[in-house]
């Protein structure tokens, strides 16, 4: 398992990806954006035609197909049996699908046991998602949950999606966040929720830079005080 494992837990939209990349970089850190697990696996079964509320056959598709997940220029890659999928597995259908992937306690089983091949491969890792400093990384020692209004939430996301070339209308957005967020912390398996050791930290006015800052003195803190006790 790798020595040092920062977990970044929160809801749609508040920045987990730009702040656990930012902080990976400053940590000298590998970065693991959990999502994009979840959503290549939905994007796969999407391809193939498969019911996705048949658990069992998403998971002949988890088992089937390739799926491979690489860190290049600060961004995750992502591949499914060699192809990049990448923006692919960004788009509006996969996001409103893959909650039927994230509700399925035997899949989630699966990708979180993923996460932690992938932990066991770096020295560092600074992970993101819902479920990392509750289910698949409980002895992480740096836990952080992100929180944000909604409103400001869906600002975000469209900022991002037009970034990425994608208009989207922002009341959409935020119903979509809304619906996201009930599925995600309503579901039995792996709910969102933070770890009970987790720092919460409110996002809603906060740059991406100020987030960052504060985790990074919490960190020091953190060691120092342990390297001093
Ligand atoms: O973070 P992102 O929006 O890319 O995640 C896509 C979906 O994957 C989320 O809506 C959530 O339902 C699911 N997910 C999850 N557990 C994680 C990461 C993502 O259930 N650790």
């Amino acid at each position: 398992m790798a020595e040092m494992i920062v977990t970044i837990d929160g809801p749609a939209g508040v920045g987990k990806s730009t702040v656990s990349r930012m902080l990976a970089k400053i940590l000298d850190a590998a970065f693991l954006d959990t999502g994009a697990m979840y959503r290549a696996l939905t994007l796969a079964a999407l391809r193939k035609n498969v019911d996705l509320t048949d658990t069992q056959k998403v998971l002949e598709v988890l088992e089937g197909c390739e799926f491979e997940f690489t860190v290049a220029d600060d961004e995750m890659r992502v591949a499914v049996d060699g192809r990049d999928v990448t923006a692919a597995i960004r788009v509006p259908e996969v996001t409103a699908a893959v909650r039927h992937v994230a509700a399925a306690g035997l899949l989630r089983d699966r990708l979180v046991e993923m996460q932690r091949r992938f932990a066991a491969g770096h020295d560092r890792i600074v992970t993101e998602g819902r479920d990392q400093g509750t289910v698949a990384f409980p002895d992480a020692a740096f836990k952080f949950f992100l929180a944000a209004d909604v409103d400001e939430r869906a600002q975000r996301r469209q900022i991002q999606l037009e970034q990425d070339g994608m208009q989207a209308d922002i009341r959409q957005l935020k119903a979509d966040i809304i619906k996201r967020d009930a599925s995600d912390e309503n579901r039995l398996a792996g709910p969102l929720a933070p770890a009970e050791d987790a720092v919460i930290i409110d996002t809603t006015h906060l740059d991406v830079a100020g987030v960052v800052q504060e985790m990074v003195d919490i960190i020091k803190r953190k060691t120092n005080g342990a390297d001093s006790g």
